[in-house]
């Protein structure tokens, strides 16, 4: 089905609902309520909360309106004519519409009628309300009148429409599936992380089980990065204003920043990114072409601030830790390093079961710094690399930041969501800003061209997508505990602790639980806990000197000698999987 039909079914019944609304909620006053890309909104501003146990009621409603098949009818009237009426119906967030329409110069607006009830509203919209047939209110949430958290305070419900009944139970499915996998609910039941009201929105507290997670991710990436020619780095969290205004991050990035702290009647800030930091590594020597290209890595814990209202679990917050690298490099070299880092990030990110990415170049914008020799250089190199690698991409005309094209890289998880992670971002302003330069063979000094690049994004974001992307069920060498030993009965208390320590002594995260409990209550509970591997022992296993394994997917026992168990888990954690 065409995709703007769909927008336009949907968009539709976003006029349904709010007529449904205004009829159940009286002196709910309207706000916008457009298509989305799974469904749609509407934002009111009503003298009564409505919560989630108010939708089937809604929906009922709404169901009565479209069985009536109302037609939409389409008016245009002057612009005075529409003020007078939204005035008359009370809708002052329409008549603030209608009112900015007016200064733009517009001399007419059009309304739409179904019923009853009238809209302000571009249209277009379906036929009549009778070609709704599925759909289903999702959520509701808060909003701000336009966006703005000095505005009014709004109750916004999503909901969604299909064409046909499959597409809406299938969307629906995705829909529960997705709630079960939210990262923010394993995280708390898995004990990963957390988030404290005292200690700050979008704060991080990374929990043992998520810390260990965290540690093997970061030590992969350290050995990968070594073994690609990165030079690993630290730098301090905080920094004198005086890099920022260098820089130009006070000037154009003011607003992502903290505010200032005095140090010894000097204002420093919270590092908002690391960039800065590395050019003064770079700079800290002279560097000849023959030493290019330089590559530091660093895992840069960075501080912006983000607006409460967008802050969401790991996925939106306020301290992260960027897996940043930034390479300085010749022009010449540009295209066989924008290749060695795509294929880094493919290779790495594959590692984690990402296999479907989407790739987008972002070309010059409008507004830009450095020149137009050196943009065509370097976008036409980003294509080069991008045509080399043979991986499908899609030109984001324009979309690049005003200092550099960039190459963004969208991993796809088992719901075929896509969520940001690569970027690979050249930079023609900072080695002009902070003046960085190679001494070429000629003898002179050139200005290097920098790249900025990340291949998780933020480990707290990455690992928001890695819970969700594997339900919590993390593979073998990344499950915080990989065995859980449990005994039968008390007599083989110490076979199991014995067996435990053997496994510990072998590198694996084992567990042990002799606790006085029955067998299927410490079965169910290792089960919730998603420990891959559940070693039961009971009498016939001491006696052969043997366990029993089971996984979290196969109840079926398989028996073998501790050594045998051993070398297969280590097999595996080595390869990865
Ligand atoms: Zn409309
Ligand atoms: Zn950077």
């Amino acid at each position: 089905m065409n995709e703007n039909n769909l927008e336009l079914l949907r968009h539709s019944t976003s006029h349904v609902m709010a007529h449904a609304v205004t009829e159940l909620f009286p002196g709910t006053k309207l706000a916008i309520g457009p298509a989305i890309e799974e469904g749609f909104y509407y934002d009111f501003d009503s003298p009564q909360t409505i919560s989630i146990e108010d939708l089937p009621k809604i929906e009922e409603k709404m169901s009565e309106i479209i069985k009536q098949d109302y037609k939409f009818i389409r008016k245009e009237i002057k612009i005075d004519e529409a003020k007078k009426l939204f005035k008359e119906k009370q809708e002052k967030y329409k008549l603030e519409l209608i009112e900015e329409l007016e200064k733009t110069g517009e001399k007419t607006v059009t309304i739409y009628q179904h019923n009853g009830f009238i809209d302000l509203c571009k249209g277009p919209h379906v036929e009549s309300t009778g070609k709704i047939k599925y759909f289903k209110l999702i959520s509701v949430a808060g909003a701000y009148w336009r966006g703005d958290e000095k505005r009014e305070q709004l109750q916004r419900i999503y909901g969604t429409a299909f064409f046909t009944k499959e597409e809406l139970e299938e969307y629906l499915k995705k829909l529960e599936e997705a709630k079960n996998r939210d990262h923010r609910k394993l995280g708390s039941q898995l004990d990963l992380f957390s988030i404290h009201e005292e200690v700050g929105s979008g704060l991080i507290h990374w929990h043992p089980k998520g810390a260990i997670i965290r540690n093997i991710i970061e030590s992969y990436w350290k050995e990968e990065h070594l073994k690609n020619g990165y030079q690993i780095v630290y730098t301090p969290h905080i920094a004198s204003e005086e890099i920022y205004k260098i820089s130009g991050h006070l000037e154009k990035y003011s607003d992502l920043m903290y505010s200032s702290m005095d140090i010894e009647g000097k204002p420093y800030r919270v590092k908002p990114m690391n960039c800065p930091n590395h050019i003064m590594i770079y700079k800290s020597q002279l560097h000849s072409y023959r030493e290019l290209p330089i590559r530091l890595a660093e895992l840069g814990t960075v501080y912006r601030y983000e607006k409460s209202g967008v802050l969401h679990g790991l996925m939106r917050v306020r301290g992260f830790t960027i897996d940043d690298a930034h390479i300085f490099c010749t022009p010449e070299q540009l295209e066989q390093e924008m290749l060695n880092i795509f294929d880094f990030t493919v290779k790495f990110l594959k590692t984690f079961g990402f296999t479907e990415f989407e790739t987008y170049l972002a070309t010059q914008p409008k507004d830009f710094v450095g020149t137009q020799e050196n943009w065509d250089r370097a976008t036409s190199s980003l294509r080069n690399a991008m045509e080399k690698t043979g991986h499908p991409y899609k030109i984001d005309e324009g979309g690049g930041a005003f200092y550099g094209p960039k190459i963004d890289l969208k991993i796809k998880d088992v719901l075929g969501r896509a969520w940001q992670c690569a970027t690979i971002q050249f930079d023609f302003n900072l080695p002009q800003r902070f003046d960085v330069t190679y001494r070429d063979e000629d003898g002179k000094d050139k200005q290097v061209v920098m790249i900025h690049r990340a291949l998780l994004g933020s480990i707290e974001r990455f690992f928001g997508v890695l819970i969700e992307h594997y339900a919590g069920v993390f593979p073998l060498w990344l499950a915080p505990v990989q065995v859980v030993v449990i005994n039968i009965t008390d007599e083989q208390k110490e076979y199991a602790t014995e067996i435990h320590k053997k496994l510990l002594n072998g590198g694996i995260r084992s567990e042990l639980n002799i606790k006085n409990e029955r067998l299927n209550y410490k079965i169910r509970e290792a089960t919730l806990n998603k420990i891959p591997y559940i070693l039961v022992v009971g009498q016939k296993e001491k006696n052969e000197n043997k366990i029993s394994i089971r996984t979290l997917t196969d109840k079926n026992l398989q028996s073998m000698t501790v050594d045998e168990f051993l070398s297969c888990l280590k097999e595996k954690i080595q390869n990865r999987s």
